[in-house]
């Protein structure tokens, strides 16, 4: 592969772009607020039950010193379908406290600030600065880890490296754009267990793709 890895991320991009026009964030959230709690609500649940759960919880409990007064049982039953619902409804109840005390009642803006919040990590700070409060930050998915490794871009498991891996070649306007570009690629064609390569549009841009038999994909039944 002669191709500069950033002229490669480059290309990704805009033919990704092209061909997933609507990817972006899955979480449907009106505000900060709303996008803190899908996020965190998130961890090991699908988006789309995520979604489900969350108008309802909304209506309850519409802002942080709702979420902080309420009792945590009142939270489970909202949440109940989403799997470790407990901890996620004492995250919920923490972090709706921890924003009152310190942020007066607001989702903050900076990374660093977000991660000090209980149930808050770099993935859900970076999902917040980039979807919530229009930053470039490149949120390291499930789907962006396995993906940009395929693709090349980093050789690691490690969400920190594999940020600053993509950080070095991802063009900086579209970091955020990547994560959702890596959701919807990872969705479709670049399945996990069963990658579609010869259908794939980045296929001459792939480290993976480019090496891969296309006797073995039909033979492993991935067609
Ligand atoms: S060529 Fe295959 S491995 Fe590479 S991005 Fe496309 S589907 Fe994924």
């Amino acid at each position: 592969m002669t191709m500069k890895p950033a002229e490669r991320a480059r290309q990704v991009v805009e033919i990704l772009s092209d061909y997933y026009p609507q990817a972006t964030c899955t979480l449907t959230h009106q505000s900060p607020w709303e996008l803190l709690v899908g996020a965190i609500l998130a961890s090991q649940c699908t988006d789309e039950r995520v979604n489900k759960i969350t108008p309802a919880l909304f209506d309850h409990f519409p802002d942080p010193p709702s979420m902080a007064r309420a009792p945590q049982d009142e939270i489970e039953v909202l949440i109940r379908s989403c799997g470790l619902f407990r901890s996620k409804a004492k995250a919920l109840r923490g972090t709706a406290a921890a924003l009152i005390e310190s942020h007066h009642g607001q989702v903050p803006s900076t990374a660093e600030e977000l991660m000090r919040l209980p149930g808050v990590g770099r993935k859900i700070a970076n999902l917040l600065m980039g979807d919530a409060f229009g930053a470039q930050a490149i949120v390291v998915d499930t789907h962006c880890a396995r993906i940009s490794r395929l693709l090349g871009f980093t050789d690691s498991d490690n969400p920190v490296r594999i940020e600053r891996d993509l950080s070095k070649v991802v063009p900086l306007d579209s970091w955020t754009p990547w994560g959702h570009l890596m959701v919807a690629h990872g969705r479709q064609l670049c399945r996990a267990r069963c990658r579609l390569c010869f259908d794939c549009p980045v296929r001459h841009l792939c480290r993976y793709g480019m090496a891969v038999d296309e006797a073995d994909q039909t033979e492993s039944g991935c067609v």
